[in-house]
């Protein structure tokens, strides 16, 4: 059984090339830290553009060898056992984004087994990948499309989910028939490397996944420039997105960004309001409101907005902050200092900005939260739509409520932003929930339920929150490149 102890190596944490565990080429190293407790967990290689030139070129080798000649029905299989393997480690995994983030047991381990089912998804979904057979307007030729993969993919993730997004990015590029190269971020880098480890115990071909460790500004850029690289798939900040799409513009690539949000959760007068309260409460504890699709500007109609802030601050008061491994914590700490810091800012941003700042608790006198990145829930009341807090990705467990009279006010205040990557609509009428799903401009509209995205249904934002699409079978897609072939009959 794997426990906190055990599931962290004490050597080294390599590099995966080729599929063989090595350094990186300049053999420095970084460390990984415990967000709860500050401690070392352990120190890691750190890639720079040598080591991704190996990788790539592994990768490349993988894609004209081993992995193309297999037939979609091996590489189903392929993928169906590397399923099994990461089941049959879910718990490992869990433990170590624990340790590794910060992210609280129970809901570690509700990620970590959703792990094989998103390689499952794409074994069976690869299955339905197909060209077709067009009537051009020349009856001497046939005319086909073929659907084929594109390549090496770059896959670079952030520190928020670390295994669950890397293993949504490759699941459907190697399922199209990718290979892939991941950076994972050097804030959270350890349950990559099992995962690279754990594709080998399932005995995926060499050089199918390769990882490099390292930062973002140099091994990232690097993967994101890379000549060989066809696709970068990118999720994270707004900011680092549109760097990553320049870097990707020199040589054309392919891209999906999946970034940040600023998502709105409306009421309305006639909703389930204990629904809606545990939909926004949700969003505020979950994973530490470090969620991009987390609704963090709360628009309640007027004559609610009382007994919803009060309903939703005392839930919040009993919310169970507290050390992740703690079976019964339901928030753990911020990832590290720096997300700490930008939640103070903001705390501070808010209240000049003239917003009137709740927090939820006083954890000051908790001696055992002292030596973590520990923060209270927060809301913000008496805000606009026009202040920094409404208008900036926070990334923390803050939220800015506001109000406003009749459907459109909330169409037009929920609207206005530059982000549009999910929202939530809370009524009982379900007229007004259709119109509202019309109208909203976000990838994701949730209905009565909070915004969360499922493996099997495409996600991905409108505006500044993105390009492009991930999960669903329009991320098998999107790993794909369409050829048209002419056949001459003459
Ligand atoms: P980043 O967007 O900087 O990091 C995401 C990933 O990109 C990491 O792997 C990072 O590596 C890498 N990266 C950083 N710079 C580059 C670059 N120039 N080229 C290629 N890759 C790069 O997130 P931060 O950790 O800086 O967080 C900043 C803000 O981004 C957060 O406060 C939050 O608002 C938002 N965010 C949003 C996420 C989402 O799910 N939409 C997830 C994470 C953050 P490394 O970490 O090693 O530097």
């Amino acid at each position: 059984m794997y426990n906190s102890e055990n599931s962290i190596r004490k050597e080294i944490y390599p590099l995966m090339i080729d599929g063989k565990e090595v350094a990186s080429m300049s053999e420095k190293t970084f460390i990984s830290y415990c967000p709860a407790t500050g401690r070392e967990l352990a120190s890691v290689y750190e890639g720079d553009e040598r080591d991704i030139d190996l990788a790539v070129a592994a990768a490349r080798r993988a894609f004209f060898g081993p992995w193309a000649k297999m037939t979609p029905k091996e590489r189903s299989r392929a993928l169906m056992r590397f399923a099994e393997v990461l089941e049959s480690k879910k718990e490992m995994f869990a433990q170590i984004e624990m340790l590794d983030v910060g992210k609280p047991i129970q809901h570690a381990r509700a990620s970590t087994a959703g792990l094989a089912g998103a390689l499952e998804y794409y074994a069976g979904c690869l299955f339905t990948l197909a060209g077709e057979s067009i009537n051009v307007s020349d009856h001497t030729i046939v005319d086909f499309t073929l659907r084929e993969p594109l390549g090496v993919c770059g896959l670079i993730v952030p520190w928020n989910y670390p295994v669950n997004l890397a293993v949504l990015k490759l699941a459907p590029a190697l399922a199209a028939g990718n290979v892939v190269v991941i950076k994972p971020s050097e804030v959270t880098p350890l349950s990559t490397t099992e995962l690279g480890l754990a594709a080998l115990e399932a005995g995926l071909p060499a050089g199918v996944i390769n990882i490099v460790h390292g930062t973002g500004a140099v091994a990232g850029s690097a993967l994101s420039r890379h000549p060989d690289v066809a696709k970068v798939s990118f999720t994270g900040g707004t900011l680092t997105g549109r760097r990553v799409y320049v870097d990707a513009a020199a040589t054309l690539k392919r891209v999906t960004l999946e970034l940040g949000g600023k998502s709105p959760l409306v009421v309305f007068a006639n909703a389930d309001l204990d629904a809606a309260v545990a939909g926004a409460y949700n969003d505020l504890v979950r994973n530490t409101g470090q969620v991009c699709a987390a609704c963090t500007r709360v628009f309640l109609e007027r004559p609610i907005h009382d007994e919803f802030v009060e309903k939703l601050m005392a839930k919040l008061r009993n919310a169970r902050i507290g050390l992740p491994g703690d079976e019964s914590t339901e928030m753990g700490p911020l990832v590290n200092q720096v997300q700490q810091d930008k939640v103070r800012d903001y705390a501070k941003i808010g209240q000049n900005e003239g917003a009137t700042l709740l927090w939820a608790q006083d954890i000051s006198g908790r001696d055992e939260l002292n030596n973590g990145h520990f923060v209270a829930p927060a809301v913000f009341l008496n805000a606009k739509n026009d202040m920094r807090i409404a208008r900036e990705e926070i990334f923390g467990p803050v939220q800015t409520i506001m109000s406003f009279e009749g459907e459109e006010q909330a169409v037009e205040l929920a609207n206005d932003s530059p982000y549009g990557l999910a929202a939530a609509i809370y009524t009982r009428d379900a007229a007004l929930a259709m119109r509202m799903a019309r109208s909203i401009q976000a990838g994701t509209v949730c209905i009565n339920t909070s915004a969360k995205a499922s493996v099997d249904a495409p996600f991905g934002g409108y505006k500044e929150s993105g390009i492009g699409k991930e999960r669903g079978v329009a991320a098998l897609l999107e790993d794909t490149q369409v050829k048209n072939v002419r056949f001459s009959l003459k």
